[in-house]
């Protein structure tokens, strides 16, 4: 197996060896180029490409294709066409045009599109990202294409998120030149994201109505053990986990992804995997595929991979971290600190701009990973507040304190500057213990963002992030496009110093889940978004409308069809949450609780019809705290089922997620106090789903 690996890795990717190996030359270099700048493809390219993608394709068993899109759901679209072609004599060939490779016209009325199509043409076309490699998966040739309606508006994220990226790529080239760096034609971002999950016994999940219609448990007491011990993290893989890992392993590779990582995470059932990094639009498309993978890998091994933020109340919930840098068309790192002070200066300059960049929309940022599965998990003492803030660590902050006071650095003492000195000797990587609760951390040479969800899709906190920065960088080069050479460097020296005075209120060095913090933050004025209702209306502030149109990510058309959509899908899912409660508690809760009730009394029954001065007083306190739980239970589920009603009758879509979040939300989780009291009561045998210690610890 082992030296089987390269030969496996990417064989069902219609990779770079395939396309030299099946194209004429000409045609594999007009492609290459317009993979690597961009460049339009001819249509002559596209129908060579078509042909050799399809002989490949068909070689490797596939039949069909499918325009595989992003719609602005969690999960991906796709619609699979034969490759058959009638030839009029009643036999078939195996056809594929560029033309259908290039395009394709899915019905697009039944995807989220905000109010867009309304005014627009119904159906959207789907259009191939020839930077993404195509691949095989269950006898279908998958397609990477971006979605948009018919006049041009995005309806998906692969479209915003390559233009953030190439807006990046144009305003950071731009900079490189203006301060010196001549060389460089391209900028990239690079993104490698870790992926948290649980894994729970398939035939337990089907037994819980919460987990296969909301992802999470609503109801549920703790188990005996939580993650107290912590015991799991990085805990031997046991054997059934193992082998789900080295089978997801496998099919990831196949599917040329780089998995590299995995480990138990955290709580019990947690677990982790982390790929090589990419460049991000290629690095999205797989965090898609691996999530979709996972879960398929899971059922054949007869378990659930569950992707959602928070599954269990009690222990931690799943996160993603994103990590994220900029690269060269050389290969460099451009957040690498380097040795000489020349890259250094580039260095600086770049980190700064992230630093502006996170700071000025530190409120996009949070929108970014904003979900009702998110709201779970950022500010409860596991996963980073909903404060944005930078963590430097201790050298880096020294070295642009030193920079803030006019000192020349050298290791860990600061002495004076004289004015117009290379701005900074070489540092190393700072080694202090990496801290874990920062949302936005740099990790030696990438910043790390740590608030994405686990079961979102990347892309949207990369589009953000790539078009703050783009900002950000421009403004940079505005202020030094005129300077002459012989005065860069003090240039540069005054506008990094300058930045990090304006910007220094969001760097934050210490622990983010303590309440100093929060308060703190807010003296800072940094903003504490704390539930994705609160945080949205932020998404249409003027500032932010004038982000993204500027750099043509979205039209005003775009980002409010986007903020109704978000408000609407967060309140959807509420209400399947609600309702899926009260089915549950009202269906088969409260049933079993007076089955118990039942049963206990027809015990005190018998025993006094056996030895009539027999005392019933444990029958008879069991009974009295069992109805008086199930009272509470009925109250709490008419005053959740008005509440509902209450909400959903709300039209206005901010009024309405408000009403899910202050109102409904508040109303479950009274209604699981009293459900899960009761539940530590009654005999498992009686209880109408498996409890927690089943599921954490079945595996
Ligand atoms: P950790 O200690 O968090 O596991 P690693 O160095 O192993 O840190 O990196 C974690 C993730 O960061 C991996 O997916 C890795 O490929 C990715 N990564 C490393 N360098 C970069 C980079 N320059 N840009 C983007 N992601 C990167
Ligand atoms: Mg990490």
């Amino acid at each position: 197996m082992a030296q089987n690996i390269p030969e496996l890795y990417g064989s069902l990717v219609f990779n770079d060896k395939v396309m030299r190996s099946k194209l004429p030359k000409d045609m594999y270099k007009a492609l290459k180029k317009t993979i690597e700048s961009g460049t339009h493809l001819e249509l002559d390219v596209a129908n060579s490409v078509a042909v050799a993608m399809k002989e490949w394709a068909t070689e490797n068993g596939a039949t069909h294709y499918t325009h595989w899109f992003q719609p602005m759901t969690n999960v991906t679209a796709e619609k699979h066409d034969s490759f058959i072609s009638p030839t009029g004599d009643g036999q078939v060939i195996m056809d594929f045009s560029g033309k259908e490779l290039v395009k394709g016209e899915p019905d697009a009325s039944s995807f989220p599109s905000g109010g867009l199509r309304a005014t627009f043409e119904a159906r959207g076309y789907t259009a191939w990202d020839p930077t993404s490699p195509a691949f095989i998966k269950d006898g279908t040739l998958y397609i990477p294409t971006a979605f948009c309606s018919y006049s041009g508006e995005a309806l998906d994220k692969k479209t915003p998120l390559l233009r953030s990226m190439q807006t990046l790529d144009k305003e950071a080239t731009n900079l490189l030149h203006i301060i010196g760096n001549k060389d460089v034609k391209h900028v990239n971002t690079t993104v490698g994201p870790e992926q948290e999950y649980f894994l729970v016994d398939k035939e337990l999940y089907k037994q819980r109505k919460d987990l296969v219609f909301c992802g999470r448990t609503l109801i549920g007491a703790p188990a005996p053990k939580g993650q107290e011990m912590e015991d799991h993290y990085f805990g031997a893989l046991k054997p059934r986990v193992a082998a789900y890992m080295h089978d997801l392993d496998v099919e990831l590779w196949k599917l040329g992804i780089p998995a590299k990582t995995k480990h138990n995470e955290v709580a019990p059932a947690q677990h982790e995997l982390a790929p090589v990094f990419d460049t991000t639009n290629v690095a999205v498309d797989h965090n898609q595929l691996t999530m979709e993978v996972m879960k398929k890998v899971a059922d054949k091994h007869g378990l659930v991979c569950l992707l959602h933020e928070k599954p269990f109340e009690g222990i931690n919930g799943s996160g993603k971290h994103n990590n994220w840098s900029m690269i060269t068309d050389a290969g460099v790192n451009i957040l690498d600190p380097g040795k000489t002070p020349a890259e250094n200066t580039q260095f600086l300059i770049f980190l700064t701009a992230v630093i502006k960049a996170v700071d000025e929309y530190a409120d996009v940022l949070r929108i970014s990973v904003a979900s009702a599965g998110n709201d779970h998990r950022l500010g409860a003492n596991e996963a980073p507040p909903a404060v944005v803030s930078v963590f430097l660590g201790d050298e880096l902050t020294e070295v642009l304190k030193s920079i803030e006071n006019d000192e020349y650095f050298a290791g860990s003492r600061a002495v004076q500057m004289d004015i117009g000195a290379k701005v900074l000797p070489h540092f190393v990587k700072d080694n202090t213990d990496r801290n874990r609760t920062s949302p936005f951390a740099f990790t030696g040479n990438k910043f790390e963002f740590r608030m994405l969800g686990s079961e979102a899709s990347v892309a949207n906190p990369n589009i953000i992030l790539n078009t703050a920065v783009a900002e950000c960088v421009h403004q940079f080069a505005e202020q030094l496009k005129d300077v002459p050479e012989d005065k860069m460097e003090d240039a540069i020296h005054e506008l990094i110093k300058k930045t990090i005075i304006d910007h220094k209120r969001v760097i934050f060095n210490g622990n983010g889940y303590t309440d100093e913090w929060i308060e703190e933050a807010t003296k800072r004025g940094l903003f504490n978004l704390k539930s994705t209702p609160d945080a949205l209306p932020q998404w249409i502030a003027d500032k932010n409308i004038e982000l993204f149109t500027k750099y043509h990510i979205f039209t005003k058309e775009e980002i409010e069809s986007r903020y109704e959509i978000w408000l609407e899908s967060y309140s959807k899912i509420l209400n399947i949450e609600s309702n899926t409660m009260v089915e549950m508690v009202q269906k088969d809760f409260l049933p079993s609780v007076f089955a118990y009730i039942d049963k206990v009394a027809a015990t005190a029954v018998a025993k006094k019809s056996v030895v009539s001065d027999v005392s019933t007083a444990s029958e008879g306190k069991l009974i009295k705290e069992l109805s008086q739980l199930a009272d509470e239970i009925s109250t709490g589920l008419e005053t959740l089922r008005a509440d509902t009603a209450k909400a959903l009758a709300t039209e206005d879509p901010l009024a309405n997620a408000k009403a899910y979040q202050t109102v409904v939300l508040s109303d479950m989780d009274e209604l699981r106090k009293s459900v899960d009291a009761a539940e530590t009561l009654i005999p498992d045998a009686l209880l109408p789903y498996p409890t927690y210690d089943k599921l954490l610890f079945s595996v």
